[in-house]
């Protein structure tokens, strides 16, 4: 397993790395389970975030009484310096730990710089060594490439898989250039990528660090095992990522739930990626009664356009959405998938 090295932060870690979303999920016993099998595996840097419910409790759980052994990076969402110390002393409290490796100012709408609040606790939280590094995480790409030009974060953590753009591949290659580590979000693009080797070999191409979403033990053990079995690009594996990208490609809807709740209740990120997801899972699980009643709700939309101020990608959703629902009733009505 390659080891990645984070910008000047001076961690270095296996190239395989733990996001912890999802544990929130399920109960602490199998996310405490799920952690310390992923820290036997070989994984030793976890990301969690203040927003992600009850992770950051289990993440304190798993790793207490080790936390020497471990880098553990967490966010705030705050929006004045208030509530980003109380955001900081919870995380600290329930991480049980004194200090964060990285923490994040979590989905920037935008670079924060000296002067500005939250920047100014960063830098206070630092020197009093509550954190060890000034991090961020970003889904706009300008937004990224203003972090970089900044030279004030050492972390950047971006949406990053093999669907990239030319323009995200260069935020990685900006942030080596700049010394700054990146770390790699949505490896499986919000669900969408199945095949966890082109992941993992995608990535070990790049200088990033990938924390993988892991919610089941099967999923956990897809990871592991490249501890064991090395990954490297092949022709093979390359000309799968070329033929998936040409399928994938263009309007497509991440999965994230940024731009969520809908006014009239729809489940925007599943609803309007029906298509393909429909196409790439077993097919009879989208169909079921509660999947048609939940697209169906899509005709209820008022096109109030509050889901598309949200979205990062600055997609079309009614639009996007009243494609899918056509789709899935020709495909309701017979047309093959
Ligand atoms: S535009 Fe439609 S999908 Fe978006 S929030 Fe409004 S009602 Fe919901
Ligand atoms: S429509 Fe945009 S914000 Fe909503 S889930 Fe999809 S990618 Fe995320």
């Amino acid at each position: 397993m390659r080891n990645i090295s984070l910008g000047t932060t001076g961690i270095t870690v296996p190239q395989n790395a733990f996001g912890a979303l999802p544990i929130q999920r399920i109960s602490t016993e199998d996310a405490v389970y799920l952690l310390r099998k992923a820290y036997d595996g070989g994984m030793r840097f976890f990301d969690t975030a203040r927003a992600y419910s009850d992770s950051e409790e289990k993440v304190g759980l798993a790793f207490e009484g080790m936390r020497d052994k471990v880098f553990i990076s967490t966010k705030t969402g705050a929006g004045t310096k208030e509530k980003f110390w109380e955001d900081l002393e919870t995380s600290l409290r329930l991480l049980k730990t004194d200090y964060i490796d990285i923490y994040q100012l979590h989905c920037a709408a935008k670079c924060y710089r000296e002067g500005d609040d939250l920047y100014e606790a960063m830098k206070e939280a630092k020197k009093q060594g509550k954190i060890r590094h000034i991090g961020i995480t970003a889904h706009k790409i300008g937004v990224a490439e203003d972090i970089i030009q900044s030279g004030l974060y050492e972390t950047l953590q971006f949406p990053f898989s093999y669907l990239a753009s030319d323009r995200d591949i260069k935020l990685v290659e900006d942030c080596a250039k700049a010394g700054m580590g990146f770390i790699a979000m949505k490896g499986l693009s919000g669900g969408l990528l199945t095949n966890s080797e082109a992941c993992m070999a995608f990535m070990s191409e790049y200088d990033a660090l990938p924390i993988w979403g892991v919610q089941r033990e099967s999923e956990l053990d897809e990871w592991l095992r490249f501890f064991d079995e090395e990954i490297s690009m092949t022709d093979e594996i390359r000309d799968f990522i070329a033929k998936d990208r040409e399928d994938l490609l263009g309007e497509f809807c991440r999965g994230c739930g940024y731009c969520m709740p809908c006014t009239v209740d729809i489940t925007i990120n599943q609803c309007a990626r029906m298509s393909q997801m429909i196409r790439r899972a077993p097919s009879q699980a989208w169909l079921t009664d509660y999947w048609q009643n939940e697209m169906m709700k899509i005709d209820n939309c008022v096109e109030c356009g509050i889901c598309k101020t949200r979205c990062p990608y600055e997609l079309d959703i009614p639009v996007l959405l009243k494609k899918n629902l056509k789709d899935y009733k020709e495909i309701l009505a017979g047309k093959e998938v």
